[in-house]
Order: C-alpha cells, then sequence, then structure tokens
C-alpha cells in the first residue's frame, strides 16, 4: 500500500490479516525448504490383523521449520498444492521414500501420499521409474495413495498416469474413503489394490451405529471386490478386537505404532510385538 491513498490503505488494514500474512511468510519459506533439506518423512506402520505381521509403513511428511518448528503436512501441503511446489517436493517424496525402502526387508511395502495435482504434471511418471529403478525395488513394493475427493477434483480423474503405474506394477490405495462423493462409481473406474477407511468412522465405531454400519458395509464391499482394506486411525485395543471380529486386512493407528523417524524402524519391527 505504498503509493496508495487513506481510503486504500484503510482497506489493506482490514483485509491483510495477521493469518493472511502468516502464510505468504510460510509460503516463501517452503520455497527454500526443499534446497535445505528441511523436509523429512516419517514412516506408520501397517499391522495384518491375521498374519499378525507389520506389512509396511506409510511415508508422512513434515516440515523441520528453522523458526516455527516442525510443521504439519495439514499446514503446508495446501500451500504446496497451490503455487505448484507440491511437483519438487512429490518427486522428493518419492525418491526418499524408495531409497529408504530398499533398506527394508523385501515383504514390506511403502506408501506415498499424492495430490491431485501431481497427476497433471506427467514428469511424476518418470520419477517414480527413475526412483524404483534407482533403489533396485521392485515397483509392487510402492504403494500410492490418493484420495477420492481428488478424483473428482478440477482436476479430472487423471487416469492416464494412474494406469500407467498399475501396468508397471505399483499399487493403488483409495485414502479416506467413505468420506467423498460417488465412491462407488470411482471404485470401479481403476484396479485399486486397496481402500483405507476414514479414521472419523473407526473413531465412532464403538459408540455409533451409523458410524460401524459404514465400517461394515467397507470391508463387505471390499471383500466382494477382492481387494485389501486397512482400518486407519486405531486406537485402542476395543477398537482393533471389534475389527478382528471382520474380514478387514490391515489396521493402522497410534495403538499399532505412531509415525516414526527411518531410522528407528528396525528397532520397532524387531519388537515383533502382539496386539
Ligand atoms: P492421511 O494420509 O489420511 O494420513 C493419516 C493422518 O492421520 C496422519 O497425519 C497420521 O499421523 C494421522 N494418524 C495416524 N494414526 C492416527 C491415530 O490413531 N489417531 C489420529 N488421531 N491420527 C492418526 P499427518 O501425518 O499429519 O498427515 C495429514 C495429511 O497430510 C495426510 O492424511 C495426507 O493427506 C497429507 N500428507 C502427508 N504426507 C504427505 C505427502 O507426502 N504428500 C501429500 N500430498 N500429502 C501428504
Ligand atoms: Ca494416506
Ligand atoms: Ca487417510
Ligand atoms: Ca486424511
Amino acid at each position: 500500500a505504498k503509493t496508495a491513498g487513506p481510503g486504500t490503505v484503510r482497506f489493506f488494514e482490514v483485509s491483510d490479516d495477521k493469518s493472511a500474512r502468516d502464510r505468504r511468510a510460510l509460503q516463501r519459506d517452503l520455497e527454500k525448504a526443499v534446497g535445505r533439506d528441511e523436509l523429512f518423512l516419517v514412516y506408520q506402520p501397517f499391522f495384518d490383523i491375521r498374519e499378525n505381521r507389520v506389512t509396511g509403513f506409510e511415508a508422512l511428511l513434515r516440515w523441520q521449520h528453522p523458526v516455527r518448528g516442525v510443521i504439519s503436512p495439514a499446514e503446508f501441503i495446501p500451500i504446496a498444492e497451490e503455487t505448484g511446489l507440491i511437483h519438487p517436493i512429490g518427486e522428493w517424496v518419492v525418491r526418499r521414500a524408495c531409497s529408504t525402502l530398499s533398506n527394508w526387508p523385501s515383504d514390506l511395502r511403502v506408501a506415498v501420499n499424492f495430490s491431485a495435482a501431481q497427476f497433471h504434471n506427467t514428469s511424476i511418471l518418470q520419477t517414480i521409474v527413475q526412483a524404483l529403478a534407482q533403489a533396485r525395488v521392485a515397483p509392487s513394493r510402492l504403494e500410492i495413495e490418493i484420495t477420492e475427493s481428488m478424483l473428482i477434483s478440477k482436476y479430472g480423474p487423471a487416469s492416464s498416469i494412474l494406469n500407467s503405474l498399475l501396468e508397471l506394477g505399483v499399487t493403488v490405495a483409495l485414502d479416506d474413503f467413505g468420506t467423498g462423493f460417488s465412491s462407488l462409481t470411482y471404485l470401479l473406474k481403476l484396479p485399486y489394490t486397496r481402500i483405507k477407511i476414514d479414521q472419523s468412522f473407526i473413531r465412532d465405531m464403538l459408540t455409533r451405529p451409523d458410524s460401524a454400519a459404514v465400517v461394515k458395509s467397507i470391508i463387505g464391499l471390499a471383500q466382494d471386490l477382492h481387494i485389501g482394506v486397512v482400518a486407519e486411525g486405531v486406537e485402542t485395543t476395543e477398537q482393533l478386537e471389534c475389527l478382528r471380529q471382520t474380514s478387514c486386512d490391515e489396521v493402522q493407528g497410534y495403538l499399532i505404532g505412531r509415525p516414526v523417524s527411518a531410522d528407528r524402524i528396525f528397532a520397532l519391527l524387531d519388537q515383533n510385538r502382539q496386539w
């Protein structure tokens, strides 16, 4: 508002609030974060209920901000998506996840979260192929997690890249299942490997009959479609026991393990804890 008149200055005072300023500052910092090596991944286990073993880990992004400490992806992923920074960040995530995966036992997979926008930059396919080759890991050990909302976003289903990935042997999981729209329509459009029941349903399933019904029907649907099903956000043994009575395949959540840094994964596997 340098050269603006008094009226304009007032306008800026009203609209240029603290949160907008914070956001722009965060955006500038995020532009430098990749180059400064401030991003890191933490890994949260998947646990197979019947086999009683850890089957892999989901990579979750964190940002070690030099001043503000660790920032959650819920805060900076939206900024990355708006600014296009999601492309270099997403490519970094894939490379790092694959190189970490190369150190794990070969019966474990890594799951990586993707934003809709990432499927509209064809270089992502090349990046994934290269990352897998460089790390020498089988494509079937990499899973891409996408949300149903991204399939109906302005970007559209982007199924050509997804189809190429599926042809390569990469697996695809539908994340936060049950929270979006058109779930069933989109479920049938691609050969998903797995669906992940949104944690909101798991949180409420012992207290709300409607949530219990949703959990039960998603598990039944997965079974009928012959695809895997993961319950997210399992925090209590009561929830786990309830899921054991169903044909849910895998669980994830604080009960099994919070996300940990890559160097703590072997200790976690060695514990071989049973629930
Ligand atoms: P999401 O993919 O649905 O991941 C699950 C979130 O729930 C994670 O939060 C995880 O830490 C948290 N969580 C896991 N178990 C429990 C539990 O038992 N109880 C509760 N209350 N929460 C649990 P996080 O790590 O903060 O990630 C938030 C979201 O950010 C993710 O949701 C995902 O959509 C997005 N995200 C994370 N990493 C990436 C990434 O590399 N790329 C993209 N595009 N998005 C990412
Ligand atoms: Ca996820
Ligand atoms: Ca989820
Ligand atoms: Ca989510």
